[in-house]
């Protein structure tokens, strides 16, 4: 017996009947030899880990543009917060941690630069409009290892392509994750950037902490306070010997959808926010119309079997870039280079 089938026994012995096994895994869209160490869903969150996407996550914007203080938070690190929520409630209902791990590692992988920002300009121009949650899929089953993909497992990709539920609904069944591991993901998602865009919002000066409605400290004065409260309220109110799906109490949701509202109004759409818009805009459609004219500097990017339209693939050229990669080539193709001459 290998290490991975004994692995897969102990998962059989120890996790919820609920839980999605890795040896019942639905598979991969190209078969491939199993390891012997590793369990499927280890295997992909360790491809995830290593891929150029994942270590770009580290210059894309979470709500601030390129932020210069070394405390806010980039995609890179809202990834790793979602992770370790997510992970704590699937080992406390004995679901498949490894499996939400891949999940939320991977969720965010097709965030644009700019963040909300540079999603929307994309949704404009992009064929076929444009959403991070099936960037995120694109990602990982075609753009990356040049066009070949990270050939993940079902589930994993199942888990990426509903993470999101922007400002509708989390727990609403369309759209929903066929695994419970996959909708841990989604509501830790939540949990993770309602609380730390707050505390970035108060760091950045964006929110006062006297003009916070005091409801919202109820559930904790302290970032972690609350997220200790919303995690454990998640615990309690999925944990059943026959579950169904992961919930939340009544209370709960309604604080977290106030929350999140709150900051939708105050501080992804709130006038801060709307000045660097504008400057995003503009930087990322004179970067699409400038590539769409000099297509040989995108496509020598891309595989040359990639087939897809020429307006589609100078947009995932434009949703791979970083913040910082994206005000590089801005100052290259548009603003005056000094010059080195004395
Ligand atoms: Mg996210």
């Amino acid at each position: 017996m290998t290490i991975r089938q004994q692995t897969e026994e102990i998962e059989k012995n120890i996790l919820h009947p609920c839980a999605c096994l890795s040896s019942e895994s639905r598979g991969r869209k190209r078969k491939e030899k199993p390891c012997e160490i590793r369990t499927c869903f280890q295997r992909d969150r360790d491809r995830i880990l290593h891929s150029k996407s994942f270590r770009r996550l580290k210059h894309k914007t979470q709500v601030f543009l390129a932020p210069r203080g070394d405390h806010y938070r980039t995609r890179l690190t809202h990834t790793l917060e979602v992770s370790q929520i997510a992970r704590t409630i699937a080992r406390a209902l004995r679901l498949n941690e490894d499996l939400t791990e891949a999940i939320a590692l991977g969720h965010d992988l097709g965030h644009t630069p700019f963040g909300h920002a540079g999603e929307d300009i994309l949704r404009e121009i992009c064929p076929g409009g444009f959403e991070h949650y099936r960037q995120s899929l694109r990602v990982v089953d075609i753009l990356e290892r040049n066009g070949r993909g990270l050939n993940l497992t079902f589930e994993v990709r199942d888990g990426i392509l509903k993470h999101s539920k922007g400002k509708g609904d989390i727990f609403c069944s369309r759209g929903k994750s066929e695994t419970l591991e996959g909708q841990i993901v989604r509501i830790s998602d939540v949990i993770a950037y309602v609380n730390h865009d707050l505390n970035d919002a108060v760091r950045a000066g964006v929110l006062k902490r006297s003009t916070i409605p005091s409801r919202f400290f109820k559930i904790g004065e302290s970032q972690s306070k609350r997220i200790d409260s919303m995690v454990k309220d998640v615990i309690y109110c999925t944990s059943s010997p026959d579950m169904e799906e992961i919930g939340m109490s009544e209370k709960m949701k309604d604080i977290t959808y106030a929350l999140r509202d709150f900051l939708y109004k105050n501080v992804y759409e709130g006038d801060v926010s709307k000045k660097e818009f504008r400057k995003a805009r503009k930087i990322l459609l004179d970067l699409y119309n400038y590539y769409m004219e000099h297509t040989e500097e995108v496509f020598r990017e891309f595989p040359k079997e990639m087939t897809a339209e020429k307006e589609r693939i100078v947009c995932d050229f434009i949703a791979g870039m970083t913040d910082r990669f994206a005000l590089m080539m801005y100052e290259q193709h548009f603003l005056p280079q000094p010059w080195m001459v004395f």
